[in-house]
């Protein structure tokens, strides 16, 4: 019995114990393995002249319930007793590397590397062996976990690898799945589909006698489809075919809006496959949701969301991506990959062009993605201190009172009578922005206004400053050119209201409106109201200008007051000032206090 080395020792023991919960693994790292001996084998028979046949290349897996065994077969390249040695014994010496050094690189890509491969066999297996032919002698490489392993001379059979894995017994966890023949074919076709190898699973069929007994059999049927989708010809997949990989393999009831086929060779070669969905998963927009797409190098997948592919503007896009990488298993490795990051870049400015061509030439879908996903994209905007403000300005959309749809931002500067600035204002929806006394106002001088009907618009536009070099004011910005009609009578109130409010003005506005509520400073009211609702934010306060309005009966009744009953214009202003907050959708401070009052004034109407 020899042990393995110091190294080896502890990724063994991590398997043991397992830290990857997805035991599943295990399986596409076998599988992964004998594709690669496969690979060198092709790659040998090119340099040595063997003419070699590569249809007969294969992947075998057997499964045995008696015996609890599971064996995964390939008639690759195989391995001496060195190698059995070196490469089982050792982690962290690739025996990948090795070959590639060994022999001239050439033009087959000779699978990479990952790292851990072969001791995942100890996650679900308590007795792994490894039978292994390269050439005319074969040996055996066995081993029970920690204590260390053996390797001793066998029959000689034919070329190639045969690792037989021992299940472990069942506790809270199912080892036997792994020799159903069901599990183990959604395995293969979950995570090396795309193998370019047949990958062949011992079947039974059940056929019924002309007698009418039953006869079982076992054959071995390929379960991979070896080609996949993406790798073809885009002009020999139709829309179908595209919709239903869409639908199986993202688990969507309903087709995508947008597909997006792209490669790219040169500096990094990949192939994207790409898709925007019709509609929001329902927990999009939460924090349960992960964004990410399939990643497969060399036809073997590696995760399921690689999230590093995707910024989180266009967390929405689902998909696969396959490229030529020498990455490892572990997650950090992908994250610090720079080819990866390359690829990320690549597809982020992809995917941008493509949602700028569906606004310029397919409207209609351009609003249904908006009404899913514009909410972020605006995030995107806000994100990052603006970071991608730019790529993203373009794809935005508010719905414009002038036009009564939709509209882009150059749509709103372009418009017959824009002013020197893009005037916004914000509520719950678009009708209640519509009722703001302020918008009436901003309306009836003419300027269009946009409705900000979600939490983040306001602070995405603050990012933007400008859009054609027209900034963004919004129409409850109390610095517009209002001329204080009546200096005592706000002095007076102001006082009465002390800090609630930052002023009071007595201004000429639209004749329904008595009173309402516009602010100075950065801080607008809507955005008070998204701070103040956040769990852990501090408690903030705009700075609120009370405007009362001259053409309102209740201005005369209230300079009268100022003349006569001080007292009674405190508790009209308490209430005028409530009223106002209601308008905006503030809260009022204390209801019943509210509901007294008013009920006073009614009882001493006449
Ligand atoms: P990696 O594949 O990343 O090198 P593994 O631990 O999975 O790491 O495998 C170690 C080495 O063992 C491989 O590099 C390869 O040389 C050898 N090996 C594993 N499985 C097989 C196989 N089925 N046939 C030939 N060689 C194999």
């Amino acid at each position: 019995m020899k042990k393995f080395k110091t190294e080896s020792q502890k990724v063994l023991n991590i398997m043991i114990n397992s830290i990857y919960t997805n035991k599943d693994i295990f399986l596409r790292e076998l599988i992964s393995n004998a594709s690669d001996a496969l690979d060198k084998l092709a790659y040998q028979s090119l340099t040595d002249g063997s003419g070699l046949d590569r249809s007969t290349l294969e992947i075998k897996i057997s499964a045995d319930k008696q015996t609890r065994t599971l064996v995964i077969s390939d008639n690759g390249i195989g391995m001496g007793k060195e190698e059995l040695e070196n490469n089982l014994g050792t982690i962290a010496k690739s025996g990948s590397e090795a070959f590639k050094q060994g022999l001239d690189s050439g033009d087959v890509e000779i699978i990479g590397q990952f790292g851990v491969g072969f001791y995942s066999a100890f996650m679900v297996a308590d007795k792994v062996q490894v039978l292994s032919q390269k050439a005319d002698k074969a040996y055996l490489w066995s081993s029970s976990g920690a204590e260390g392993y053996e390797i001793t001379e066998a029959p000689a059979a034919t070329r190639g690898t045969v690792v037989t894995l021992t299940l472990k017994q069942d506790d809270e966890e199912d080892y036997s799945k792994y020799l159903d023949e069901y599990t183990l074919r959604s395995l293969i076709k979950k995570y090396s589909d795309y193998v370019r190898y047949p990958i062949m699973l011992l079947c039974e069929h059940t056929h019924t006698h002309e007698d009418g007994a039953e006869h079982t059999e076992k054959q071995y049927e390929k379960v991979n489809s070896m080609v996949p989708l993406w790798k073809k010809n885009k002009k020999d997949i139709t829309a179908e075919q595209y919709d239903e990989f869409y639908k199986e393999n993202f688990f969507d009831y309903e087709k995508p809006l947008k597909v997006i086929h792209t490669s790219a060779e040169g500096a990094v070669e990949y192939k994207a496959l790409l898709y925007v969905p019709s509609h929001a998963p329902y927990n999009f927009y939460n924090k349960s949701y992960e964004k990410g797409l399939k990643l497969y190098t060399n036809g073997v997948l590696i995760t399921d969301k690689c999230a590093d592919l995707l910024p989180d503007c266009y967390s929405f896009v689902r998909g696969i991506v396959d490229c030529q990488l020498s990455l490892n298993i572990s997650r950090e490795t992908i994250q610090q990959n720079r080819q990866l990051k390359l690829i990320a870049a690549n597809l982020e400015k992809k995917i941008t062009a493509e949602l700028a061509d569906m606004l310029a030439n397919d409207r209609e879908k351009y609003l249904t993605f908006w009404q899913q996903f514009g909410l972020q994209l605006k995030f995107g905007v806000y994100d990052g201190w603006g970071a991608k403000k730019d790529q993203l300005k373009d794809l935005l959309m508010f719905y414009s009172l002038q036009q009564q749809k939709y509209v882009t931002l150059k749509e709103y500067v372009q418009a017959e009578g824009c002013g020197d600035a893009i005037y916004y204002a914000a509520g719950a929806t678009v009708e209640s922005v519509k009722n703001l006394p302020q918008v009436a106002k901003a309306r009836e001088k003419g300027a269009d206004v946009l409705c900000f009907t979600d939490d983040v618009d306001e602070f995405a536009v603050k990012m933007l400053e400008k859009y054609a070099d027209k900034p963004f004011r919004s129409v409850s910005d109390a610095n517009s050119e209002q001329a204080e009609e009546n200096a005592d009578l706000s002095a007076f109130i102001k006082q009465a209201l002390g800090d609630e409010v930052a002023k009071v003005k007595c201004c000429k506005n639209a004749a329904e409106y008595p009173v309402c509520l516009t602010t100075e400073g950065e801080l607008s009211i809507e955005m008070e109201k998204v701070l103040n609702a956040m769990p852990n934010g501090g408690k903030v306060s705009a700075a609120k200008v009370l405007e009362i309005n001259v053409n309102h009966p209740v201005y005369a009744k209230l300079t009268q007051l100022l003349e006569k009953d001080k007292e009674q214009l405190k508790t009209a202003a308490e209430v005028l000032y409530q009223q106002a907050r209601i308008i905006e959708g503030l809260p009022v401070d204390n209801a019943a206090r509210l509901a007294d009052l008013v009920a006073r004034f009614i009882a001493k109407a006449e």
